[in-house]
């Protein structure tokens, strides 16, 4: 199955990997069934696809100035996400997005009323232990929210990623009554 043509998209990388473009994402006839656990989809949500950061220590940050950073940075803003309104979720999938999306809200909240629950204690008793556990859960809790949140995401439910450049979609390891059925469906 290496470097299979389906439907004008190629599979390859991990031999079930499903590589296809975003022009063919918007096309696609989609399965009814999960891409993660391959269970009937109970419900359809909004696949919003966007390009990840690039890591610190990718070259083409270090190799490029602050006002070419700039520049991508701003295009990455102003092109919106590659979407589809209605990508399959079992109730497993959306139990999990669900979790994630209410712990990180959940968090959100708990880390502003932390951070002011320590400056409180701090001024009325002074600087103690307890104020400065309390300043680092509530600082805490912001990355936390934001893996969370991020986590929550549909293309992070079902494990699909954009290419840098906007123009490939990789949904990974899909289960295997998805892939069949994508298969059937797209071939
Ligand atoms: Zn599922």
């Amino acid at each position: 199955m290496f470097m299979k043509k389906v439907g004008g998209s190629v599979v390859n990388a991990a031999e079930h990997d499903i590589s296809l473009s975003s022009g063919e994402l918007a096309s696609a006839v989609l399965p009814d069934v999960c891409v993660r656990h391959g269970i009937a989809a109970t419900s359809r949500q909004e696949l919003a696809l966007t390009v990840r950061k690039r890591m610190p220590d990718d070259p083409m940050i270090l190799n490029t100035n602050v006002v070419g950073m700039a520049a991508r940075a701003r295009e990455q803003l102003v092109q919106g996400a590659v979407k589809r309104e209605d990508w399959p979720l079992c109730p497993r999938c959306a139990s999990t997005r669900n979790t994630n999306m209410l712990l990180a809200k959940t968090l959100g909240v708990a880390g502003p009323v932390l951070l002011v629950v320590a400056v409180v204690l701090a001024i009325a008793s002074g600087p103690g232990a307890l104020a400065g556990v309390l300043f680092a859960l509530g600082l805490l809790c912001f990355p936390a929210a934001l893996v969370l949140g991020l986590n929550s995401r549909v293309a992070a439910v079902s494990r699909i990623t954009l290419s840098q450049d906007r123009t490939q979609v990789v949904i990974h390891e899909p289960s295997q009554a998805f892939e069949q059925q994508w298969r059937a469906r797209n071939a």
